[in-house]
């Protein structure tokens, strides 16, 4: 199985990176990546200062028969994270700033599937990936930022099991992931997670048609994503996105849509300390019952399967 190790990264979604590998479209791969402290904090002496660089995705990856315009739908197939994990708070960070007294690394030790804050308290894991994208269309995005093209969503949704539909804007999508988290809150108030090393399988096909992106889907729930500098544009976008995808891709009308979003969907929030903040709009599949879903965001969008 192809492998792209952890040292093969990038610090920014770009067109002009060159690509670290190439897979075919469904071949499942291996994406090792390292903490989004660049594994500078081993030990609750170690800090992350100003000349490190964070938040590294490895790759990008080429996948082969994508090109622009499609949708790239990328199935995480299985996280695994090394046994411990870092949080490093700093006074004025993130949404909590006001509340750390003073800059302190702390190690977590992973054991049994959970994470130890303490002895004797433990919580349990749920590991996800925090940026996950592919080049923009435009100027390079540093890996700190979230978008329209994916990265730094932290979307705690996307864990294995799950897949994720990105916008494909050069040929070959340039696929980069990283910043794993054995577990993270929506909001991740703290501005980390459980922030963890690891390695994601994972394989990605390339989609045709409409279908509103950043989306994730899990076996039971669909997403729409949106990042914009305020929480109020992000639930716009979001909100637009579902909107669109009942309309245009399941053929509900106008108003119809409404109802049903405001009767079984849910806004909700990512993470809220990126530059830009991050939302989505969730659906249970259980409670789209209508003729025209069945069941998959990818229904409909498959080359070949017939073309919407
Ligand atoms: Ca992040
Ligand atoms: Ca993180």
């Amino acid at each position: 199985m192809n492998r792209f190790e952890r040292n093969e990264v990038c610090y920014s979604m770009s067109a002009a990176h060159e690509p670290v590998g190439r897979v075919s479209p469904g071949e499942p791969f291996v994406v090792e990546t390292e903490d989004c402290y660049s594994g500078n904090l081993r030990t609750a002496a170690d800090f992350f200062t100003k000349g490190m660089s964070g938040n590294p995705a490895t790759g990008p990856v080429f996948v082969e028969g994508v090109k622009r315009g499609d949708v790239l739908a990328v199935e995480i197939r299985d996280i695994r994270t090394r046994d411990y994990a870092v949080m490093s708070l700093a006074p004025g960070a993130g949404a909590m700033g006001e509340f750390i007294e003073k800059a302190e690394t702390t190690i977590l030790p992973i054991r049994d599937g959970r994470v130890a804050l303490r002895e004797g308290v433990e919580v349990p894991v749920r590991p996800m990936i925090g940026v996950i994208g592919v080049a923009p269309a435009g100027d390079e995005v540093p890996n700190s930022t979230p978008g329209e093209h994916g990265g730094n969503m932290d979307c705690k949704e996307i864990v294995a099991g799950a897949t994720v539909y990105l916008p494909v804007a050069v040929d070959g999508a340039l696929l980069a992931m990283g910043d794993l988290h054995a577990l993270m809150g929506d909001g991740e108030v703290a501005i980390c997670g459980a922030e963890v090393s690891g390695e994601v399988t994972a394989c990605a096909r390339p989609l045709r048609g409409p279908l509103p992106t950043p989306a994730v889907e899990t076996k039971e729930m669909v997403f729409f994503l949106g990042s914009e500098p305020t929480l109020d544009e992000c639930e716009r976008s979001v909100l637009e996105k579902a909107h669109r995808w009942l309309t245009r891709c399941l053929g509900l009308g106008s108003n119809e849509a409404v109802r049903l979003m405001s009767l079984v969907g849910d806004l909700q929030v990512c993470q809220v300390v990126d530059p830009l903040k991050t939302m989505r709009f969730g659906f249970r599949k259980d409670a789209l019952r209508l003729p025209e879903f069945r069941g998959s965001l990818a229904d409909g969008f498959e080359i070949g399967s017939g073309l919407r």
